[in-house]
């Protein structure tokens, strides 16, 4: 059993002069043993001021999980200069990739692939006391502010994502979360608990 905790609320809006505004959910993983950081996004501020809400410093991280290699979900890396980067494949350690399947090397929580909105994008599945089976799925959804509709499950499947790879993948990769999560983490928006569990 993992806890979870969302750090920053994932964005995405046009703002003033038609600058375009986005950071994804970057969440936290943890128990006694490890921290994992999932989506640094690309608000450096906001980051900071969540981990000095959490009592925590970049520091304390162990694994940095990228779902997808979208730039605004990557971006802080760049903070991070010494933790290996994780993927849905490969550990990188310096110029060493190491390869794995099934699970992040070292915990239990449980590695999805959910193609369609890019092809590699991967899911983190943990059990949690709190939320019972949630799913890190960041962008197999994501909504605009104001635009989420997530109270059912056609909304979900239909959803449109003007930046998919594959329509096709991203409808089964849809279906797949929505067979298994009590509690589902868009991208950018908030987190839902899944309309078939109501
Ligand atoms: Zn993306």
């Amino acid at each position: 059993m993992y806890k979870f905790k969302i750090l920053i609320e994932g964005y995405a809006r046009t703002g003033a002069n038609g600058v375009y505004f986005a950071s994804p959910t970057s969440s936290l993983i943890y128990d006694e043993k490890v921290k994992v950081l999932v989506d640094p996004g690309t608000n450096a501020d906001a980051l900071r001021s969540s981990f000095e809400r959490e009592e925590m410093e970049f520091k304390d991280i162990d694994i940095v999980f990228l779902t997808h290699y979208h730039p605004d979900h990557f971006l802080n890396i760049r903070l991070f200069p010494n933790v290996d980067l994780y993927d849905g494949t490969t550990r990188w350690h310096g110029d060493q990739e190491h390869f794995y399947e099934g699970r992040l090397p070292g915990t239990d929580i449980e590695l999805v692939p959910t193609p369609g909105h890019t092809m590699e994008q991967t899911s983190l599945v943990i059990e949690t006391v709190e939320y019972g089976i949630v799913f890190v799925c960041q962008d197999v959804f994501w909504w605009e502010d104001g635009k989420q509709k997530s109270d059912n499950v056609n909304d979900l499947l239909n959803n449109p994502d003007p930046f998919m790879a594959s329509w096709k993948d991203l409808q089964n990769s849809r279906k797949i979360v929505l067979d298994r999560a009590d509690w589902i983490v868009p991208g950018h928006g908030k987190m839902f608990r899944n309309p078939r569990r109501n």
